[in-house]
Parts: structure tokens; C-alpha cells; sequence
């Protein structure tokens, strides 16, 4: 089954998305079984340039995690939300921009310095919340991209977990395009290790990766959040 990505987002219908939604289920439910997998993979919509229209559809099918990448937009629609999602904040984080997101939002995918996690756990303290964060490694090593590298992981983490309101869930990425298996492996290898090694990660169940083009990999590979926006509600006609 495939999703109808061909479609623009402006072109893709409240049926479209229905369809698009069976589809990225079962390939998931089929990448799971392929890998002897027996846990869970949690579909996130990624709502990105998509009206609140089309978001709260996808709620009523069954969608229950939402991810939000860009702290303005989102201020803009979450008062239209339903209020049935979990809502994560996956995008590039400035500092300065926590405040307005940390009451509204379960988990932060995007931490990629022992800087900002300071920032989440000053301002989670503010309001008494414990802030899942997700350390973010730049996998494919580009200078494009945010993320710690493998090499820096262990150190930030080291100091990221001593923070009172934060609490380290696992690791997310964004590899190079392409879809090469061999950074889904990486990030495998490198979660497993974090886990069994190191006494202070060894509670992380989550690793964020996986989006449309590249999901299933990243399923094989033991994703437990993919990450899906184009593969629900069309392309996007330009990039963010
Ligand atoms: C846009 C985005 C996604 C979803 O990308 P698609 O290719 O449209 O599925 C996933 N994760 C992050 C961090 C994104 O910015």
C-alpha cells in the first residue's frame, strides 16, 4: 500500500488522508512484523503549514500524537487544537522561544545542547512540570543539520540528566535524505549502547526517528516514534 504523496497538501482531501493513514499503519504493522518486533511504534502527525481543519480530522481517525516544528505557528493553531493529542515539539528550538511552548507541549525532540536542556529545566520549574526531552544527534555529521555528534552524546547527557525537570526519554534524529539504512543502524547501535552502559540513561525507551520518505527503515531499525507530515497530508510546496 502507498500513501498518496503525489498530491499537493492544497490538493489533499479528508479522504486522501484517510487513505494515506491505513497506508503508513500497515506499512508500519508490516516493517514491525518483518522485524520480529513485538512493542510499540507510535504514528506523530507532523502539522506543519496544515490547516487545523485537516489536523483535527486526522484526531478523529485515530491519530493521538501531534509534532510541531515551528514555535509561532503553532502559538497560531494550538487554541484550535482538539485537545485529544499529545503534542511534542520536534523543530529547531531557540531558547529564548521555550517559555512560550513549555506548558503545551509533553515532550521536546529536539534538545541539542546541555545549553537549552538548562533553559527547558529552569522554565519547567517555573510551572512544576518534569519535561521529557529527547537528546537530538546529528547522525549523518551535516553542517545543515542540529544534533549532538555520536561522539558528544554521552557528555551532554551526562549533564542533561542531572537537571531536576527534565527527564531524559531517549534520542532522535534526522539523517542525511536519501534513506541509507546505515544511520538508522547507527542510532540503534548507539541508543542500545547509551541504554545498557550508562546507568543514568538506562530508563530510555524512545527513539524519534523516521519520516515519510523513510520510515520503514527506520521501523527495522527500532524507531518508536516516526515522524509523518508529507505521507498524511500531501507535499508541501515549499520547505521548512
Ligand atoms: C517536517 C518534519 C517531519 C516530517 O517530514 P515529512 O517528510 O513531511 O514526513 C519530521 N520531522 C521533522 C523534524 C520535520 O521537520
Amino acid at each position: 500500500m502507498t500513501e498518496r504523496i503525489s498530491k499537493s497538501a492544497e490538493e489533499t482531501t479528508l479522504e486522501d488522508i484517510k487513505l494515506n493513514y491505513e497506508a503508513v499503519r500497515q506499512n508500519v504493522a508490516e516493517a514491525m512484523y518483518k522485524a520480529n518486533r513485538r512493542d510499540k511504534v507510535h504514528i506523530m502527525a507532523v502539522t506543519k503549514t496544515v490547516p487545523c481543519e485537516k489536523i483535527n480530522y486526522a484526531e478523529s481517525l485515530g491519530i493521538d500524537l501531534l509534532g510541531e516544528n515551528r514555535v509561532q505557528e503553532f502559538l497560531g493553531k494550538y487554541e484550535n487544537y482538539s485537545e485529544k493529542s499529545e503534542i511534542h515539539f520536534i523543530g529547531g528550538l531557540q531558547k529564548n522561544k521555550v517559555k512560550y511552548i513549555i506548558d503545551k507541549v509533553s515532550m521536546i525532540h529536539s534538545v541539542d545542547s546541555a545549553d537549552l536542556a538548562a533553559e527547558i529545566n529552569r522554565r519547567a520549574g517555573q510551572h512544576g512540570l518534569n519535561t521529557d526531552i529527547l537528546i537530538e544527534v546529528n547522525i549523518g555529521g551535516e553542517l545543515s543539520k542540529g544534533g549532538v555528534s555520536p561522539t558528544e552524546l554521552i557528555e551532554t547527557a551526562k549533564v542533561v540528566s542531572g537537571l531536576e525537570n527534565v527527564r531524559i526519554r531517549g534520542l532522535m534524529t534526522i539523517p542525511p535524505a536519501g534513506g541509507n539504512e546505515k544511520y538508522f543502524a547507527a542510532m540503534q547501535e548507539l541508543f542500545e549502547n547509551a541504554k545498557q552502559k550508562y546507568s543514568f540513561l538506562s530508563g530510555i525507551d524512545t527513539l524519534s526517528m523516521g519520516m515519510s520518505g523513510d520510515y520503514v527503515s527506520a521501523v527495522k531499525y527500532g524507531s518508536t516514534i516516526v515522524r509523518i507530515g508529507s505521507g498524511l497530508f500531501g507535499y508541501r510546496n515549499y520547505s521548512i
